[in-house]
């Protein structure tokens, strides 16, 4: 299970904008954006021309960042987004939100989406009382979705939940904090996924 292993802050300052990585660090002054919010690299570079391919690819690397998808996963998605009923660039990012470790993180459950990757792999989420170790795991309508009853696994996520408290749930999820699990009332819509992504974008870079 392939993923990105270097330091997270430079994604967001490649890309501009807060990518939300770290959990709380986000949240504070230490925020790499607040303090360097130029590309990494040891070079500095004349400003690029912002050509259609160029905001093209942004808006894909945006995507894959913030869920914590790297390229050939993202593309099967794109493939299996195209071939659902509806708009490509709207079910891939339903798709997206659907993922496991997404549902854990919107949930409260966990600190950061990379915990919440951690504790899907580390086989300490339960789908329908199913031990499920797959980050990339889809959801549906009717799941439930629980942390495993072992107190040191508890324990993080009571502490994540403590953090969290006070973040809005999305509606398409029915979050019961204090018993570390939540229900999939009904399948995200596109007005359900948070971020600022224009997926339209993304469609005529990956359709071409
Ligand atoms: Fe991005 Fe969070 Fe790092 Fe800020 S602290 S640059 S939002 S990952």
């Amino acid at each position: 299970m392939a993923r990105f292993r270097g330091s997270v802050c430079k994604l967001c300052r490649r890309e501009g904008m807060k990518l939300f990585l770290k959990g709380q660090r986000c949240f504070t002054e230490k925020c790499a954006i607040n303090r360097r919010n130029y590309p990494p690299g040891v070079h500095t570079r004349p400003p690029r021309k912002n050509s259609a391919y160029c905001l093209q690819l942004r808006e894909k690397q945006k995507a894959k960042r913030i869920y914590g998808v790297l390229e050939r996963q993202f593309m099967n998605m794109f493939r299996r987004a195209e071939r659902q009923k509806g708009n490509t660039g709207a079910n891939l990012l339903v798709l997206l939100e659907r993922r496991l470790d997404n549902v854990v993180l919107m949930l409260g459950l966990a600190n950061s989406r990379f915990q919440a990757r951690q504790l899907v792999a580390h086989g300490d989420v339960r789908v329908n009382r199913k031990k499920i170790g797959i980050p990339s795991y889809l959801v549906r309508p009717g799941d439930e979705v629980a942390i495993k009853d072992k107190d040191n696994i508890k324990k993080i996520a009571t502490e994540a939940v403590e953090l969290n408290k006070g973040q809005p749930v999305p509606e398409w999820l029915d979050a019961e904090p204090s018993q570390l699990r939540g229900k999939i009332v009904q399948l995200p819509k596109r007005e359900d996924v948070p971020h600022p992504i224009n997926e339209q974008l993304i469609v005529e870079l990956c359709s071409k």
